[in-house]
């Protein structure tokens, strides 16, 4: 969620910057096409006032006007003062550039007035109205004594400065500083609530459906939290009628399916010719897988529960390996396995039960998925880490798809050849192998034979 935080805060400092350039090009615009003509006239209506007061008052010496500029300058002009003979004197604040173009010459030659600050282009665009160049002034003529002079002036930049500037530049700062922190309340106050959303979506897919929302707002995120929680609700109906469903199911199947078991072993007591008897075996192997069947998907549905009340203890992997392969021995012998392990003795924190279940299910497969006179090899190794057991055959082995769906429910590589498999058995075990924090992988070659490698963490074997 912090990528859209960062994108909200981004997307606002863009449309900000972007908009300080449009409006900076537009009032450039309008500078350029009206202020600047009338701020020049405004000054040449000044300069005129100056000229004709200095004329009236000062008609016959023209050193005497010094005073009387000097004072002017002090009201906010730069003032620059060239007569007929070349005399020059400055009024006010500096200029940064003493230069004045041919054209300005024509005031004291032509009486005419110079229109500097109309066709300045002392800096960029509207910038040029703060440049303090001489050239970037108006000039008027005046005469003194039968002398001809020219005056030119500009307002002082300083001026422009004033107090109220200032406290408006201060107010353009305290707006800009408040709207930006404002924007990141805002995105954070209006992510928030979807950052919660997308954590109770992960919760859903754990099958957690009493994540609190606890968001309680008028807008669309509000209606869309409300639709949210409805939703939870309906799920955890759902997932609890399904629960539920196959747990009663497997129940009620149990019973008659025992009971058929039953009597299919004392048909098998009975006289029978060989064709009854091998329907009888046919009932008896069916009911069998079937009661199988029931009690996986009750053992599924049970680890199914967002916390599956695990009995962890201290739990002798190695001893029991060797008690499952001792229970499966007459079904090595039948189909001549030759078996061979290294077991050292591995004490891990885990639930035993459990555990049990999963060396049943690995040696069961190492058998059924075995050729006649194959072999099969049970190592446990361990490290800093971890503890890892392998369960390696020479049986007939998958291709590459087939062993990357293995621990999908209700997959069997050939279901029709294998009668008595549920698909059940490796996605039970990979439930379990994750409920201790391990890992389980597989690896296979068609017609060469399988190995599964499990890891049990070490920390869950430390921890009493
Ligand atoms: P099943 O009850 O069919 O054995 P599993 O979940 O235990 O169900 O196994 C799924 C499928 O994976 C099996 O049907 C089988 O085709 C394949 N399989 C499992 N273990 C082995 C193995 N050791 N060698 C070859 N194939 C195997």
């Amino acid at each position: 969620m912090k990528t859209l935080y960062r994108k909200f805060i981004i997307a606002t400092l863009l449309i900000l910057g972007i908009s300080i350039i449009i409006a900076f090009i537009l009032a450039n615009w309008v500078y350029m096409t009206s202020t600047k003509g009338r701020i020049d006239r405004q000054n040449v209506i000044i300069a005129e006032e100056m000229a004709s007061s200095l004329q009236q008052m000062h008609s016959t010496s023209h050193v005497s006007f010094v005073a009387y500029l000097d004072s002017v300058s002090k009201l906010g002009y730069q003032i620059y003062v060239l007569s007929e003979s070349g005399e020059e004197f400055f009024f006010g604040e500096p200029f940064s550039k003493k230069n004045l173009p041919p054209e300005a010459m024509s005031v004291i030659k032509d009486k005419e007035i110079y229109h500097g600050m109309d066709l300045s282009n002392a800096g960029w665009m509207m910038m040029s109205h703060f440049s303090n160049q001489l050239d970037n002034t108006v000039g008027v003529p005046f005469t003194i004594a039968d002398e001809n002079f020219g005056l030119y002036l500009r307002p002082n930049n300083k001026l422009l400065f004033s107090d109220v500037h200032v406290i408006f530049a201060w107010f353009f700062v305290a707006v800009s500083i408040v709207s930006i922190s404002g924007v990141i309340w805002f995105a954070k106050h209006l992510i928030k609530p979807i950052t919660k959303l997308t954590e109770a979506t992960r919760e859903i897919t754990r099958e957690n459906f009493n994540f609190p929302l606890n968001i309680y707002r008028k807008d669309e995120i509000g209606q869309l939290a409300e639709s949210f929680g409805i939703m939870q609700t309906q799920l955890q109906h759902n997932d609890e009628a399904r629960k539920s469903f196959i747990n009663n199911v497997s129940h009620d199947f149990q019973s008659p399916l025992m009971n058929i078991q039953g009597y299919a072993e004392l048909l098998k007591t009975q006289k029978l010719d060989e064709e009854h008897l091998e329907y009888v075996e046919i009932i008896d192997q069916e009911s069998k897988r079937l009661s199988n069947l029931t009690k996986q998907l009750l053992l599924l549905t049970s680890l199914d529960q967002k916390s599956y009340p695990m009995k962890l203890g201290v739990t002798r992997i190695d001893t029991q390996i060797k008690e499952t392969v001792r229970r499966h021995q007459w079904r090595l012998e039948e189909k001549e396995i030759e078996i061979s392990y290294q077991l050292p003795p591995s004490p891990i924190q885990a639930d035993p039960e459990l555990l049990m279940t999963v060396w049943d299910n690995l040696l069961t497969n190492a058998i059924k998925y075995n050729q006649n006179g194959g072999s099969i090899f049970i190592k446990i190794t361990q490290n800093d880490d971890y503890t890892a057991i392998i369960f390696k055959d020479t049986g007939i082995g998958m291709t590459e798809e087939q062993a990357s769906k293995v621990f999908e429910r209700f997959y069997r590589v050939d279901a029709a050849r294998k009668k008595d498999g549920t698909g059940l058995g490796l996605s039970i075990v990979k439930h379990i192998i994750e409920l201790h924090d391990g890992t389980i992988e597989v690896e296979s070659e068609i017609q060469m034979g399988t190995s599964f490698t499990i890891k049990l963490p070490i920390e869950k074997q430390t921890e009493e």
